[in-house]
């Protein structure tokens, strides 16, 4: 991705985050609906998977241990930057280094999704990124999604194999383990993580069968670029 366009979306992301600063009642409000959402499409099995939002000097994240059915807004952890949590909060998802990490390395991510759902973590058992087997891969920014090497869940090393794998594009696989998705909105890291693992069961199928066939880095760049302008509406001026 070009420097120019990281700067349009650090600033819209800022933008959006001065807008709610003071709106953290709604932002926990916000990640409890989406952990349900998460739970109820079937994105992340049993307590698997979690979510967060950036905030000034850190992030909201869904607690370890709590189903999404008993999920409440003060439930929701406050990490700072620095990794610290206020006393007297839940403790957080185990996976906090990696949300923190991709925060930290990626100015322009307002939400991270991280989920167990059933085909990317089936590829990610391969240790397989996902190539441009399809021209929706471009949906994340690149011509593929890659595949994080294996490091035990909760650890540093995870987390910085995920910001590694991740880089400028909008979702990864962690070896061995799931998928995480990001996004300017929590609505938006959700909707990546669904359209993740529904190109990751199209891909399956298609090694089922045969061989994918791959587009080449030209065509993908095209659909890059078109993607810049894809399913926007163009706003229509009322006469006077
Ligand atoms: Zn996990």
């Amino acid at each position: 991705m070009k420097r120019t366009a990281v700067r349009r979306r650090v600033a819209r992301v800022l933008q959006k985050r001065a807008s709610t600063s003071g709106a953290t009642p709604n932002l926990r409000a916000e990640i409890v609906g989406t952990a349900l959402r998460l739970s109820s499409s079937g994105l992340s099995p049993g307590r698997s998977g979690n979510v967060s939002m950036r905030i000034d000097n850190g992030m909201l994240i869904t607690p370890t241990g709590i189903g999404a059915g008993e999920l409440r807004p003060a439930d929701i952890v406050e990490v700072r930057l620095d990794g610290r949590v206020a006393a007297g909060q839940r403790v957080a998802s185990s996976e906090w280094r990696v949300h923190l990490g991709i925060y930290k390395a990626r100015a322009d991510v307002g939400a991270v999704v991280h989920t167990h759902s059933l085909n990317a973590t089936a590829l990610s058992c391969l240790h397989r990124s996902i190539p441009a087997f399809h021209y929706m891969i471009a949906e994340f920014g690149g011509d593929r999604v890659s595949c994080a090497p294996y490091a035990t869940y909760g650890s540093d090393e995870l987390a910085r194999f995920a910001v590694k794998a991740l880089g400028l594009r909008e979702a990864c696989l962690l070896a061995n383990h799931g998928a995480v998705a990001v996004g300017e909105s929590l609505r938006q890291a959700f909707e990546r993580a669904g359209t993740l693992e529904a190109l990751a069961a199209q891909y399956a199928r298609a090694l089922q069968i045969g061989r994918p066939r791959l587009l080449s880095s030209r065509e993908m760049a095209r659909v890059i670029e078109k993607f810049k302008t894809y399913g926007k509406q163009t706003e229509v001026k009322a006469k006077s």
